[in-house]
């Protein structure tokens, strides 16, 4: 085996950082791989002699539910429950929400439509050569880009940071102005050069400034001199495609009053009618509070067949906030028949996520992000940046949907913007970035508020010479204990602030006392249990012959800490079919010993002593039993597999050893098998578009679901490896380390020839990955706001703390939060993420991280600190869990309700006044509808027929944890064209649009979306490249559907396939290859992942999406 030489890549938690300056390993850090806490922190500068007022420990009060604390005191000593900080007799954030947690299983990979079906002769799909721009051009007609310009927003700030921002941030403002790249004072392709009468030629803009869209120099927005004529509601001129976008199309016939007309009324298009029977107006004339579902669309939309709703009775719904779980069911129909968008718009002239990303790569991708300043944009998840750590967590930890919060619940309700936060508090840094610190505050444990129980924090002002803090979040005054008093400097600041991490920076890590843990004990270290399937299919395809072989070196890295030798944590085997098998490794043994427990309805261990042992003094019984077990197995005919007994029998093991850890379960099929958690083959494709479609997320049986509780409760996490051959009810099996924290992978039709570097490089990043064990997650915030609702791979028994059995560097939690009192513009607000677990070597752990957010009263604010591709992220999310409880059409209109009503607060309350035939789009959210049509057309949303139910249930497990650089380039996929950039460069190709348009039949292109990786090759590639690459003469001979290319030795073959391992290694799953050929059939599945275009399940293509958000859009504003 060669492949484990790699030490886990990330630092060890607790490691000492070279780079942080000030920080001395002799007073953090350093005590890691001791589970009992180390010495405590070295008091920099002792008590203060004269002050011994000891602190009142053990006192907590109850929560603040708005403001004014409480004079009550309530008694909640420490140790009182089972965590000492989370416990639920403590104190929370505010009264508890009436929020209803929905959870839900997990679902599968994604791999079976993908299996290559073989050379196929080109005959499907004649392949037009793509449009030429001349083409595109002449299409356009309806829609516009126009400079139409907003003034400038009312400047309540900067838009992003308070005035003491650092001086580079005003050039760095992401999106800012660089969109439409065309060079100064040239024309964009297909503009005004050509006369064609439906397009602005944009002028580009000053440097913009943030979104504020400053005219030019040359005083306010040209207008353009226009060759042909103009079309309605069009206002001309101005910046380029950038700052608010103005995309207009041609108004309705009925023009608003104040509409300014200066030219023909365009055709109308069908989709325009201007009144759409079952529109509800909203009540309040500000598109209301309502981000509930709108009736169904009035009027078939004919461009995008599938949204929207069926012609028929309208159905008003109540206005009510988005809550799919709520959704009254709609009648459900037949889509309305396709029709050809008479109006076509130039597909360039509308805002480009590649443009985006460039723009933001250019401006922001130089410099680090300092986190100093409050209510920062970072850069996106697309920018390679690196982060500083002055005050606020990185955002590789959190990002949040808007950097600046409105003060009041009323705006938020007004502008419909989900106000959420997606936080991944283990995630990987890259290695010029300092881990977290870890800081030990003694036996006296962190310190924190006496009432809100929220930990020191750079934010807690101290006050009174230094003997007293106030608390930022709750604002309760607590006295400083002697050992942790420090004086003040003249502004009020400790002198110690900078030697102590958590009083500088955003992300530190507290060691934990036994209050903190489990009995109050501290914990063992964790454990490894492998559970093999045994059973007939298992062997048949040689898993079990590769898993074992492979087990027995990938031992030997499992995840260590602190440049320990070894690894503590010790590992255990199972097999199974339906019956299990349990092993004794004793290292004082000759030979494992196997015990076979066959009453699976009352599971147990069997062994204790022996089971669990440390790889190292046991290698020689391990290796033995790795080598026998494809031999014991050989001659199986049992085809019959359990499931929940061998989850059972992990957990039982895993308690009678008194430690957390994890499971990995390599199963391949239904368990069939009499045994609870039994389960039949329920699925059923004729449910779809049917009000029960739901039921094909939930699991079958609430066995899962309960076993998963008692897992929880010991910290066994699961991590499930699937090998169907057919349906598995992912749904139901994936419900277990869905609540546990686990993972889930599925290799659809395993075969050891093409799935083995897929399987095995997941599985080596699996096991080797650093894991918090027997987890719990408490996000606390200042008042006026507070966590509502949350979304991940957990579990909740309350509504506050997020239990988790294990939780690993690629995992998020996203949380929601909502106001509950008036928010200030000067204090803004403040959000503090303490997630309590166990290391890999088992030491008890508190890592903390703190964000302050600014809050506005303009909403204009608001709409310029957004961040779309985490408003993206927490939308999928919650359509996704939408799903187990409503129509999948109800939750696809609900998004699409509350995005129009986002741009229509936009357009009506921080855009200036134009007709209503403009689309105006917000800087910081011009590719919200791109995007989320790509959610409301992804498989979960809107399967195609190919789309099987456990890979629908499989992604929706997937994408409840995914980070916001995940959900980005899931949805919209990144396109790479291999032969335009010179051979020699080595920087990654610039990326093209996902659409077919963009296509050369001359060219060969990689796409990625962190799943799936294709390799298309034009019909006309030349010769020579297709030599290169595949080491044949021709295209014809290029075998469709491989999945590895040769190794060959050539600039452009060693270029590609270092641009597959590159992208592979960015991605937290191994991407399988496949290589397409146009006009080949396995072209209709790298099509699927064209976005832009309109897709053969009947999603909207981009343009037509935007067209039918303008709809949306005037309907709420007319
Ligand atoms: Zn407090």
């Amino acid at each position: 085996m060669n492949v484990n030489q790699s030490v886990p890549p990330v630092p060890p938690f607790g490691q000492p950082q070279p780079i942080y300056p000030g920080y001395h390993q002799s007073s953090y850090g350093g005590q890691s791989g001791s589970t009992a806490p180390a010495i405590p922190y070295g008091a920099y500068n002792g008590p203060v002699p004269g002050y011994q007022q000891t602190p009142p420990q053990g006192m907590s009060r109850a929560p603040p539910s708005s403001g004014a604390p409480p004079a009550s005191t309530a008694q909640a000593p420490c140790g009182q429950a089972a965590y000492g900080q989370f416990g639920q007799g403590d104190v929370q954030n505010g009264p508890s929400s009436t929020v209803q947690m929905q959870r839900l299983p997990g679902s599968q990979p994604f791999g079976s439509p993908l299996a290559p079906v073989g050379n196929q002769p080109a005959v499907l799909q004649p392949y037009g050569p793509p449009l030429t721009s001349a083409q595109v051009t002449t299409q356009l007609s309806g829609m516009q880009i126009s400079g139409a310009v907003a003034p400038a927003p009312p400047s309540s700030g900067l838009g992003y940071g308070p005035p003491t921002s650092l001086a580079s941030a005003s050039g760095s403002f992401p999106n800012s102005g660089l969109y439409g790249s065309y060079p100064q004072g040239q024309a964009p392709p297909l503009s005004q050069a050509q006369g064609h009468p439906g397009i602005q030629t944009p002028q580009r803009s000053a440097p913009s400034q943030a979104s504020s869209f400053t005219p030019t120099a040359s005083g306010g927005p040209r207008l353009p001199s226009m060759t042909g004529p103009l079309l309605p509601g069009q206002s001309f001129g101005g910046p380029s495609v950038s700052q608010p976008n103005h995309v207009s199309s041609p108004p309705p016939q009925a023009l608003p009053p104040g509409t300014q007309m200066t030219g023909p009324l365009g055709p109308l298009p069908p989709m325009h009618s201007p009144q759409q029977p079952g529109y509800q107006p909203q009540q309040n004339g500000s598109f209301g509070p309502a981000r509930g579902p709108q009736p169904n669309y009035g009027s078939p939309y004919p461009a995008a067949p599938t949204f929207g709703s069926q012609p028929g009775p309208p159905q008003p719904l109540p206005p009510k906030r988005l809550d799919p779980d709520a959704i009254p069911s709609p009648q459900l129909s037949e889509l309305p028949p396709q029709q050809k968008t008479r109006h076509r718009i130039d597909p360039d002239a509308i805002p480009s996520p590649i443009q985006v990303i460039e723009d933001d790569r250019n401006n922001r991708g130089t410099e680090p992000f300092v986190t100093g300043v409050r209510g920062q944009v970072p850069p996106l998840v697309t920018t390679n940046f690196l982060v500083k750590d002055q005050g606020n967590a990185s955002p590789r930890y959190i990002r949040c949907t808007s950097y600046n919060i409105p003060c009041t619940s009323d705006m938020a309700k007004q502008a419909q913007v989900p106000l959420a936060a997606v936080i991944k508090p283990l995630a990987r840094l890259p290695p010029e970035e300092a881990s977290p610190y870890v800081v030990d505050h003694g036996e006296s444990g962190p310190l924190r508020c006496n009432r809100c129980k929220a930990y020191m924090c750079p934010f807690m002002q101290f006050i009174e010479g230094g003997r007293r803090f106030q608390c930022c979040f709750c604002s309760c005054i607590n006295d400083v204990p002697p050992q942790y008093f420090q004086h003040l400097d003249h502004t009020g600041k400790r002198v110690d602030a900078y030697d102590r991490p958590e009083l500088s920076l955003g992300s530190y890590e507290f060691l934990a006392t036994v209050d903190y843990c489990k009995n109050n004990k501290f914990p063992s270290p964790p454990a490894f249990i492998f559970m093999i399937d045994v059973s007939y299919n298992a062997i048949r395809t040689g898993l079990v012959r590769l898993l074992c072989e492979e087990l027995k070196s990938l031992l030997d890295f499992l995840p260590r800490e602190g440049g320990a030798e070894e690894s503590a944590i010790r590992v255990g085997f199972v097999t199974y079919n339906k019956v299990l098998h349990f092993y004794n490794v004793k290292n004082s043994l000759a030979q494992p010993q196997m015990m076979v427990v066959s009453d699976v309805a009352d599971m147990f261990v069997p062994l204790l002593d022996g089971f669990l042992v440390n790889v190292n003094e046991s290698r020689a019984v391990i290796t033995s039993l790795l080598d026998q077990i494809p031999e014991m197995f050989a001659d199986t005919r049992e085809t019959e597999t359990v499931f929940v007994p061998v989850v059972q029998a992990g957990m039982e093991a895993l308690k009678a050893a008194e430690c957390a850890g994890k499971l990995f379960l390599f199963h391949t099929s239904l368990p069939i098998a009499e045994a609870p958690g039994k389960l039949k083959n329920r699925d059923d494709r004729k449910l779809i578009n049917t009000d029960k479609e739901k039921t094909l997320f939930q699991p079958q049986t609430g066995a899962y679901q309960t076993l998963a509780k008692e897992c929880v409760a010991q910290g066994c996490c699961v991590d499930l490896f699937l090998f169907p051959n057919q349906y598995v009810d992912v749904a139901t099996l994936s419900v277990v380390p869905q609540l546990t924290g686990g993972s889930v992978y599925k290799y659809a039709s395993f075969q050891v020839e093409n799935d083995q570097e897929r399987f095995l490089s997941d599985l080596r990043r699996d096991v080797q990955k650093i894991v918090g064990f027997d987890a719990v997650m408490r996000v606390r915030t200042s008042t006026g706001i507070r966590a509502v609702d949350f979304f991940g791979a957990f579990y909740m028994s309350n509504t506050t703390d997020v239990e988790l059995a294990g939780l690993d560097g690629d995992k998020t939690v996203t949380v929601e939060f909502k106001h509950d009192d008036r928010l200030n513009e000067e204090s803004g607000a403040l959000l503090q993420c303490a997630l309590l677990y166990t290391s890999c070597a088992g030491q008890r752990r508190l890592r903390i991280h703190n964000l302050a957010l600014n809050c506005c009263t303009q909403l204009a604010d608001l709409y310029r600190n957004c961040e779309t591709d985490t408003l993206i992220n927490y939308m999928a999310k919650f359509a996704y869990r939408g799903v187990l409880n409503s129509p999948v059409k109800a939750v696809r209109d609900t998004l699409i309700t509350q995005c129009a009503q986002i741009l229509a607060c936009y357009r009506k309350n921080c855009a200036s006044p134009s007709s209503a035939g403009q689309l105006i789009l917000p800087e910081c959210m011009k590719l919200l509808p791109v995007y989320l049509n790509c959610v409301l057309k992804s498989d979960v949303l809107q399967p195609g027929a190919e789309v099987i139910t456990d890979d629908r249930a499989y992604i929706r497990q997937l994408v409840t944890s995914m980070d916001v650089a995940e959900t980005n380039v899931f949805f919209y996929p990144r396109l790479l064209p291999l032969t335009k950039s010179p051979i020699e460069s080595t920087t990654e190709p610039p990326a093209v649009r996902a659409s077919e348009e963009r296509l050369s039949n001359g060219d060969i292109y990689l796409l990625e979306n962190g799943l799936n990786l294709f390799l298309w090759v034009g019909a006309s590639v030349q010769q020579g490249v297709v030599q290169s690459l595949f080491s044949v003469s021709s295209f014809s001979q290029i075998t469709s559907g491989l999945s590895v290319l040769p190794v060959l030795d050539n600039p452009l073959s060693k270029k590609v396939r270092g641009l597959i391992d590159s992208l592979r290694a960015q991605r937290s799953r191994y991407m399988k290859l496949t290589v397409v050929k146009q006009e080949d059939k396995l072209e209709m599945l790298f099509k699927h992942f064209l976005v832009e275009d309109k897709s053969l399940s009947g999603g909207a293509s981009y343009v037509d999406f935007l067209c039918h958000m303008h709809k949306e859009i005037r309907q709420l504003l007319s």
